[in-house]
C-alpha cells in the first residue's frame, strides 16, 4: 500500500504546474513603449480644445492606433463655438457586446492651481493629466491579442478638462459620446473603464467612489493577482467628476482608474513627463490587458448599481413614517 502512496507522492512532486488559482495569462504590455506615447503627446505642447496642438495630437493618435490595426471614426461636435472631436477606435471584427476603454486627450487650458500667480494664465502640458491615460490605451491597442480586440472599443475624449474656465463644463466629450449612443449601442456596452492620471512614478489608485463595485472588484482582483496591490489600493478614494460619470448616469457599469489624492503638480505648469514612469503605465496596462483577456470568454456581467436616490426616500420612507405616526396618534 505504501508503495502506491510513495508513487502518488512522487507524481505530485514532479507535477510542474504550481498548485495555485493564479491566472496563467502573462500580459505583454510594455511600459517603456507606453512612456514613448506619453512623451510624443507632450512634444506637441499643451493641447487645449480647439488648438492646433490638439489637432496634431489627434492625427498622431489616429495614425498610431490605425497602424496597430484598428479602425478609427472621428466624432465631431461643436461646444461653445469650439470644434471638438472624440476619437473612436474599433477592431476590424467588432463584437456588439464590448468594453469601452476611455481616456481624455485634451489638456487644461489654464494652470489655475499653480502656486505662481503669473503661471495661472498659461496652459498645462498634461503629461499625467491627459497623456498618461492615452498612452496606456495606445499601448494596449498595440499589445491586445486578436481574440480580445473584438470586445474592446477605445474612445479618446475631447474637452474633459476645461471645466469652470470661461463658462465651460467638465467632461464634455464623454457626455456627448453617451448622448449619441442608440439604445441598442448603450445596452451592448458591458462596462466602461477610464484611465486618467495613471502615470505618476508613485502611482496610487484607490477605489473611486462613483465607480461600479462589481466591475471595480474584478479589476482589483486582477491587480492583486499580478502583484500590483501597492498601486491598486484597497481603500476608498475620492468622488470624482470624470469621463466615467455620463456612463454611470446612463446605467452602464463604469470604473475610474485615477491617482488620488491628486498629485501636487495637478493643473500646474509642473505636470511634465519627468513626474511619470513607464512602470506605472505598465501596472495599469497589464491589469487591463489581463482583465480583458479574461472577459473575452464573456462569463461575467457587471450590473450597474443605481445609487439610493433622494426620490426613493420620499416615495417609501416618508409615507411609512407618516402612516406609523397616524396609527400611533389614533391609538392614544
Ligand atoms: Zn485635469
Amino acid at each position: 500500500m505504501h508503495r502506491y502512496f510513495i508513487f502518488i507522492l512522487l507524481l505530485i512532486t514532479l507535477n510542474p504546474r504550481p498548485i495555485s488559482n493564479q491566472t496563467s495569462y502573462e500580459p505583454i504590455f510594455d511600459g517603456n513603449s507606453a512612456f514613448e506615447y506619453l512623451e510624443a503627446q507632450c512634444s506637441f505642447g499643451p493641447r487645449p480644445p480647439g488648438s492646433d496642438n490638439l489637432s496634431k495630437c489627434r492625427e498622431y493618435i489616429t495614425d498610431q492606433i490605425e497602424s496597430s490595426g484598428w479602425v478609427v471614426e472621428l466624432q465631431n461636435f461643436t461646444y461653445r463655438d469650439t470644434k471638438c472631436v472624440n476619437i473612436i477606435a474599433k477592431s476590424q471584427n467588432p463584437n456588439q457586446s464590448r468594453f469601452v476603454l476611455g481616456a481624455h486627450y485634451d489638456t487644461r487650458p489654464l494652470a489655475d492651481q499653480d502656486p505662481a500667480i503669473e503661471n495661472r494664465t498659461l496652459p498645462v502640458l498634461g503629461a499625467n493629466d491627459g497623456a498618461s491615460g492615452v498612452a496606456v490605451l495606445l499601448e494596449l491597442a498595440n499589445s491586445l491579442p486578436e481574440k480580445t480586440r473584438s470586445i474592446v472599443e477605445f474612445v479618446f475624449f475631447d474637452a474633459e478638462d476645461s471645466g469652470e474656465i470661461n463658462g465651460w463644463d467638465w467632461i464634455v466629450g464623454s457626455s456627448k459620446y453617451v448622448d449619441l449612443l442608440s439604445e441598442q449601442e448603450r445596452t451592448a456596452i458591458r462596462g466602461m473603464i477610464l484611465a486618467d492620471m495613471v502615470g505618476d512614478e508613485s502611482l496610487r489608485i484607490p477605489r473611486e467612489r462613483f465607480s461600479t463595485d462589481s466591475l471595480q472588484n474584478r479589476i482589483w482582483e486582477k491587480a492583486d493577482t499580478l502583484g500590483y496591490s501597492d498601486v491598486f489600493l484597497d481603500t476608498a478614494g475620492g468622488s470624482i467628476i470624470d469621463d466615467h460619470r455620463p456612463f454611470i448616469d446612463a446605467g452602464i457599469p463604469a470604473v475610474d482608474l485615477i491617482h488620488y489624492p491628486f498629485p501636487w503638480y495637478w493643473h500646474t505648469r509642473e505636470d511634465t513627463p519627468d513626474k511619470c514612469s513607464g512602470d506605472s503605465l505598465e501596472a495599469v496596462g497589464s491589469v487591463l490587458e489581463s482583465f480583458l483577456h479574461e472577459q473575452q470568454t464573456g462569463i461575467t456581467s457587471f450590473l450597474p448599481e443605481p445609487p439610493i436616490q433622494v426620490e426613493w426616500l420620499v416615495v417609501i420612507v416618508v409615507p411609512v413614517i407618516a402612516a406609523m405616526t397616524i396609527i400611533l396618534y389614533r391609538r392614544r
